[in-house]
């Protein structure tokens, strides 16, 4: 089968041909992906960027979506043909305190689709059938893809900054992950404020229905959120210690930065201001299978969507260099496998 194999960090990886995944285990399940979309994280994968790396030669990909082919002999939950997304959370003990008090996401033994077991950059993918989500009717592949890791991601970041009718919430960088928090907090009925440093991110999130939007390439993003009236929540989804440090000051007291981007470096804080002013800093790892549920039922709804292009597994590394320069309007969705190829190339020819 075709697969982008990573292997060397900071190389550009290749559509290569690999072994087909094959069933292990009594709960794994095989599925035919159709559509993968690519996170900042699988960029931060490829090149090796984080204190824990992946074991080289690997294949990234967490939003893998497709139809079940296989299961192993205990599997119960889904079967062959059903439509299944396989998220970051390959799998979790599910026995220590962390997964019986639903905190798998911080379970010690969990494993993490693209990273520690081979992901969705394929056109065959191994899950474990206790942890994938299954997708609702109505939503198409490409569509959904994003749920899976942008979208479960800042709905559960969301979730734990308790936003509502009576908070601002700024949304600190609006690419794949942020554009999808912006429309979370909408759904709370909170007020938003969106910053990112191009007009182009900062125009999707007018569309999406920003209240206020701040280029911080221009202004001090403090001064100005605090010209708005300040932000009681900040989510901070930018690949940017700075970008998180330049708006803490827009947090008002009693305010809550949650912070889902994963730039390498540290958070320069200043504690006079946290503590004085009863502020909280908070991370947020993506979500556990409930949270992933709940993200599908709102983008089953229609609630929340992802604003996507589409691409091949070919173009992965023209992907990524427009991931570095931040170019990327929301996300981009590979579309994998002969048939999804096929309507990728009627679009084509449509457009
Ligand atoms: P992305 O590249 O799509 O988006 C990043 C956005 O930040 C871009 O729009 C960029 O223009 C903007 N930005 C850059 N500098 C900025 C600044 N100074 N101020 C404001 N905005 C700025 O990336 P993504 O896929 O949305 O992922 C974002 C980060 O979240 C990555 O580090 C990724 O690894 C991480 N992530 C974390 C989790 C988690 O569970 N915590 C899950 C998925 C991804
Ligand atoms: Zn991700
Ligand atoms: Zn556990």
């Amino acid at each position: 089968m075709k697969a982008i194999l990573v292997e060397e960090f900071k190389k550009r990886p290749e559509v290569k041909e690999v072994a087909e995944p094959k069933i292990r285990g009594p709960f794994d399940a095989l599925v035919r992906i159709h559509a993968s979309g690519v996170c900042h994280t699988d960029l931060h994968a490829a090149d090796g960027d984080w204190p824990v790396g992946p074991t080289l030669p690997f294949i990234p990909g967490h939003e893998g979506v497709g139809i079940v082919e296989e299961v192993g002999e205990l599997v119960t939950n889904i079967r062959p043909g059903d439509r299944v997304g396989i998220p970051w959370l390959y799998s979790a003990c599910g026995e220590c305190g962390y997964c019986l008090t639903g905190w798998e996401t911080l379970c010690e033994s969990q494993q993490n689709t693209g990273y520690s077991i081979n992901g969705g950059f394929a056109e065959r993918a191994l899950a474990d059938a206790r942890y994938v989500g299954k997708i609702p009717e109505g939503l198409e592949f490409a569509d959904v893809a994003p749920h899976f890791c942008a979208g479960v991601t800042t709905y559960k970041a969301v979730k734990v900054s308790g936003a509502g009718p009576d908070k601002t919430v700024l949304i600190s960088g609006v690419g794949g992950l942020g554009h999808m928090a912006l429309q979370y907090a909408r759904v709370t009925g909170a007020r938003t404020i969106a910053v990112d440093v191009t007009e182009e991110k900062l125009e999707l999130a007018k569309k999406l229905g920003a209240d206020e939007v701040i280029n911080a390439r221009a202004v001090d993003v403090a001064q100005a959120a605090q010209k708005l009236g300040g932000a009681d929540i900040i989510i901070g989804t930018a690949v940017s210690a700075r970008a998180f440090a330049g708006a803490f000051g827009a947090l008002r007291r009693g305010g809550k930065m949650v912070i889902v981007g994963l730039p390498p470096e540290a958070l320069p804080v200043p504690i006079f201001d946290l503590v004085l002013k009863g502020i909280s800093v908070t991370g947020s790892i993506v979500g556990t299978r409930k949270d992933l549920q709940e993200t599908l039922a709102l983008a089953a709804r229609g609630l929340v969507k992802c604003n996507y292009t589409r691409a091949r597994m070919e173009d992965i590394n023209d992907v990524f260099d427009e991931m570095r320069a931040g170019k990327i309007d929301g996300r981009i969705v590979l579309e994998i496998g002969e048939q999804t190829r096929a309507s990728y190339c009627q679009l084509d020819k449509a457009a």
